[in-house]
């Protein structure tokens, strides 16, 4: 049985939950105490037995900071980073809920300064760490610089009103660093880098490969932003959605090193302005360096009701949902895909094979399909089709999409359910950004994968302006020659004006579990080899990341 004190201690961390969670969705002053105590499942009467007023839990919460720093930064390996670095990091851990209401925060802090001896501790300890790793001057009192930086943080919290903690930090770090500069050594004054990757798909997986462990300088902080707590296997979408390999099986977890801080959000919009990542409904993500690796999405290309009524493959929050949907289908459903590309093809073949019972129709705007690959190959598919009993509608044109069917030119067919792999264009928030772009809505590069007009943004994947079609391996490879720019600047360097053309090994398709297709170098496969080549390429990629 849980102990009394066990007890309280559970109850206490419940109504943080509660609270924490409803400022983040409706804001402090919109949640009220009322609202904590449902969340938190108690009764008014034992809130006020552990907070006295509503603005008392933030009093908590910041208690709790003080006294998890430690933890905070063993996790995101920020130990080995320099005195200024590490001092930023504590002051921005500490004040974790500044954007849920910053004038509260504040006061809150000012607070702790004035009844807490464990910050006092907290930088005294800091200041010995840097005497001994010769980052701040051998004969400096720590005693003494530990009241200093309370007394900075003091003022700042009393007179500076920013906005964000971004800002707040921005100002106090350099009030901070004007006068602890008289005691830091060259080694300590070295302030840290911010690398940020957004999206941890093929290409934002491959730079940290790339640069971790070796090749990060000491001074370079690096943080991957992903919606998801693990990488994706994109290419493998098309069976999940038809439910012969499990969620499991198609995703890894990020790599764990100390020098990576791994940050899980969505990502809504880039301030290039600001140098800042806003986040859906937590703080925003400052940079210096950022890598945009954010993936595609589905086009409709303006096809009314395609969006509102038809399946995607193209994100893993989708693709469960068209899983559920089509292994939830009755016997003899028909199921429509739209789009007899690479991804419609497997899925569609995929689904074959899982789903003996449905009635399967492939949608394809073209004469044959396939037409990108030699005859020879788009034949193979062709009879694969025919021979699995999968209806290719060629010379298709999709003009409408009702929950119950398709308008193909004008003719309705009743569908079951409805699967889109008819176009793709880079995510909204690339969409979003304010920089030039091609006519497939992808960001335009100089030769070294950066914006024109700020050599330390560069896009990698699915949304750069590359001569050839999206693919994994593209962006693997623009990946690998991003990493190689990294370096070389890092290391002083001379770039090349031209990089190397990036190197595609060739296409493999799948036709279910035994068959395939697939061009590589001039040679085209079919049958089991080029199956078979596939899910080795599958195998060495999971083996590369760490399966
Ligand atoms: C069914 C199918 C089969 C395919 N088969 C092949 C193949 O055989 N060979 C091949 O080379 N290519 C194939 N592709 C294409 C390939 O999957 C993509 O080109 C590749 O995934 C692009 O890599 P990327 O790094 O640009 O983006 P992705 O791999 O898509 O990664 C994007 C990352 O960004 C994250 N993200 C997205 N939005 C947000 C946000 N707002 N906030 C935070 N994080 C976000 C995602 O979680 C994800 O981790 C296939 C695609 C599909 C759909």
């Amino acid at each position: 049985m849980m102990k009394r004190t066990e007890k309280k201690q559970q109850t206490r961390e419940n109504i943080l939950k509660a609270a924490v969670s409803l400022f983040r969705e409706k804001g402090f002053d919109d949640t009220t105490v009322q609202e904590i105590t449902e969340a938190a499942d108690i009764a008014k009467g034992t809130f006020f037995n552990y907070f006295p007023t509503k603005e008392s839990i933030m009093e908590a919460l910041a208690e709790d900071r003080l006294h998890q720093v430690d933890d905070y930064l063993h996790t995101y390996g920020l130990n080995r980073v320099t005195f200024i670095s590490k001092l930023r990091a504590h002051i921005s851990f500490f004040l974790g809920e500044y954007h849920f209401n910053p004038a509260l925060t504040r006061r809150v802090w000012q607070r702790v300064i004035e009844q807490q001896s464990l910050l006092l501790e907290t930088w005294h300890e800091l200041l010995e760490v840097g005497i001994k790793r010769k980052e701040i001057k051998a004969d400096t009192d720590a005693g003494l610089w530990a009241n200093v930086i309370n007394s900075h943080f003091y003022y700042t919290l009393a007179v500076c009103e920013a906005e964000t903690r971004e800002t707040f930090l921005d100002e106090l770090m350099l009030l901070l660093h004007t006068s602890l500069k008289e005691i830091l050594t060259k080694r300590g004054d070295r302030a840290m880098k911010k690398m940020v990757i957004v999206g941890g798909g093929y290409g934002g997986m491959r730079i940290l490969q790339r640069l971790l462990p070796n090749d990060l300088p000491d001074d370079i902080e690096l943080v991957l932003v992903d919606k998801l707590p693990y990488h994706c296997f994109k290419t493998e979408y098309y069976a999940l959605a038809a439910g012969t390999e499990s969620d499991h099986e198609v995703r890894v977890p990020f790599p764990q090193h100390e020098r990576l801080s791994l940050h899980f959000g969505t990502v809504d919009a880039i301030d290039r302005e600001n140098r800042q990542i806003i986040m859906k409904g937590e703080e925003p993500v400052s940079y210096d360096i950022l890598v945009i690796g954010l993936g595609c999405e589905d086009k409709y290309h303006g096809v009314p009701g395609a969006e509102e009524n038809t399946y995607s493959i193209q994100s893993m929050e989708n693709t469960r949902r068209t899983y559920e949907a089509l292994n939830n289908l009755p016997a003899q459903s028909i199921v429509s895909i739209v789009g007899a590309g690479l991804s419609g093809v497997e899925v569609a073949s995929e689904l074959r094979e899982s789903r003996s019972d449905l009635h399967i129709k492939l949608f394809d705007r073209g004469e044959t399909i396939l037409p990108m690959f030699p005859k020879r190959l788009s034949n193979y598919v062709q009879n694969w089709f025919e021979k699995h009993e999968v209806d290719v509608i060629s010379n298709s044109n999709i003009t409408k999409v009702e929950k119950s069917g398709l308008y193909n030119h004008d003719e309705f067919i009743k569908s079951d359910a409805i699967i889109w792999t008819a176009g793709i264009q880079p995510n909204k928030v690339v969409r979003d950004l304010d920089v030039e772009k091609d006519e497939k809505g992808r960001v335009v590069l100089t030769p070294h994968h950066h914006l024109p007009d700020d050599e330390h943004t560069f896009v990698v994947g699915d949304c750069a302006s590359l001569p050839h079609a999206p693919s994994a391996q593209l962006a693997e490879g623009q990946a690998d020659q991003i990493a190689t720019v990294l370096k070389k600047r890092w290391n002083n360097e001379t770039l090349p004006e031209e990089l190397p053309k990036i190197k595609l090994k060739g296409v493999l398709g799948s036709l279910g579990k035994k068959h395939g297709f697939g061009v590589m170098g001039d040679t085209a496969l079919t049958g089991r080899v080029a199956r078979l080549l596939k899910s080795g390429v599958l195998w060495m990629y999971k083996h590369h990341s760490g399966v």
